[in-house]
């Protein structure tokens, strides 16, 4: 048997839509959400990421996905409606983000050091776990985003600013084929006028 490789998707960059927008609960548990799944996942690995969540492929649905290989031998972890229940301790560190691409656009972000929290696998069944470090750190912020929350809204409006500057002055700065290979402009965004795809 051949496995066919998955396409990747492109990835929206951030912008004001994005923002505050809300993702849906999943209650389909279905081979549409494994193939949503398994192309999150190809996405995430052309861009060396540690984590994904699906509105940033234009999916909004409560599904997101964490790997961290490299830092602990982690199995890849599949999380659907997610809810962070309760964390312990705090402290900050450098973040980015693969919607926010460009130089000079990471930034420190206080975050719990480790966190209680429940989630669906792809088949629908529940957990309940308990994560630190790195992990929890991916969690919440692959959380946040399901609620249209970047890492950007823990900073202070100054900081904010000036990493979305950067960002904007990098994307500004591509070439526009070799962007639109890898990403969903703003522009692009704005044609479809609120319209959901990427699924
Ligand atoms: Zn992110």
């Amino acid at each position: 048997m051949t496995i066919e490789p998955v396409d990747f998707a492109r990835i929206w960059l951030w912008n004001m839509k994005l923002q505050g927008r809300m993702c849906s609960q999943v209650t389909s548990f279905d081979s549409e959400l494994s193939a949503l799944v398994d192309r999150m996942f190809a996405t995430m690995t052309i861009h060396e990421g540690i984590g994904l969540a699906a509105p940033q492929i234009g999916v909004f649905q409560r599904v997101a996905i964490v790997h961290l290989p490299r830092v602990f031998d982690k199995p890849q972890k599949v999380i659907v409606n997610p809810v962070i229940i309760s964390g312990l301790g705090k402290s900050q560190l450098v973040e980015g983000c693969l919607s926010i691409p460009g130089d000079r656009v990471n930034g420190r972000v206080k975050r719990f050091n480790a966190v209680k929290f429940s989630y669906q696998d792809v088949t629908g069944e529940t957990h309940v776990e308990e994560v630190g470090g790195l992990e929890a750190r991916a969690v919440q912020h692959e959380t946040d985003h399901l609620n249209g929350l970047f890492f950007t809204d823990h900073m202070s409006m100054f900081k904010r600013k000036i990493i979305l500057q950067n960002h904007d002055r990098a994307i500004r700065q591509k070439v526009g084929e070799d962007l639109r290979s890898y990403y969903v402009t703003k522009e692009e965004q704005e044609a479809m006028n609120g319209a959901c795809v990427g699924s």
